[in-house]
């Protein structure tokens, strides 16, 4: 099956040559030129990859990033000309998955879409295979459902629509419900030894999943914050 890979960047020569070089590689490519249509852009087309530049006319990158994290699954490769806004692109306020400053190689790039992609896919494919395990079950804690037959959690019996690494994270918390787990511990599990993008990950998950299943984010019940440690689910 072909990759579909949504371009939103706003300038020509750029877009063109992203295009031009995504296509070559296999991809089905689409190109979009601000945010605005970027956003509708990828609801319509609910691409496998997005690369998004981040300075861009109208609505920016990085409100793009922030608006589409909370319905999308999809990876999120951004571009940008502005070093000092790395932190905030792949920390808690944006949460791209991955970035590349301006000026980059076209076949850097290349690479990490390739590894992109293929990381969101093993995630899927090993999901799936939990689906056929006959040994799920479903497991309630107050309004919160986790029903592992299914791959589905649901809060007040409405299912939520959640990242493959958000469900794994809830469900490996889950597991050790009552136990303050920590950082380190839950990236090793739930991201493998050989992620390298440090244990904010961790902290940007969980602070979508609060969003998801905790009835006041601000005040989470569910999974609470240990102090210096990690992090508590309280079933
Ligand atoms: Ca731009």
């Amino acid at each position: 099956m072909t990759d579909k890979v949504l371009v939103i960047e706003d300038e020509p020569a750029l877009q063109e040559t992203l295009a031009y070089n995504l296509t070559r590689q296999g991809y089905e490519v689409i190109t979009v030129g601000d945010g605005k249509e970027g956003i509708a852009a990828t609801r319509r087309e609910q691409p496998d990859l997005l690369i998004l530049d981040l300075m861009l006319p109208g609505v920016d990158g990085i409100e793009v990033c922030r608006v589409l994290r909370q319905e999308m699954n999809m990876p999120i490769l951004m571009l940008t000309a502005k070093a000092d806004e790395i932190d905030k692109i792949v920390g808690l306020e944006v949460g791209a998955d991955d970035y590349m400053t301006k000026p980059f190689s076209m076949r850097e790039l290349m690479a990490r879409v390739k590894a992109m992609l293929r990381r969101e896919r093993l995630i899927r494919e090993e999901l799936a295979a939990l689906d056929v395990s006959p040994s799920r079950q479903q497991v309630a804690f107050g309004n919160l459902v986790i029903d592992e037959a299914r791959h589905e959690v649901r809060r007040d019996n409405a299912p939520l629509a959640m990242k493959p690494k958000e469900y794994e994270l809830l469900l490996f918390l889950a597991r050790q419900r009552g136990i303050v787990v920590s950082r380190d511990l839950i990236l090793e599990r739930v991201w493998g030894w050989d992620f390298d993008g440090g244990s904010r990950t961790v902290d940007v998950h969980i602070r979508w999943l609060r969003e998801k299943i905790e009835d006041d984010p601000g005040n989470p019940v569910r999974i609470v914050t240990v102090r210096g440690i990690g992090y508590r689910f309280e079933g």
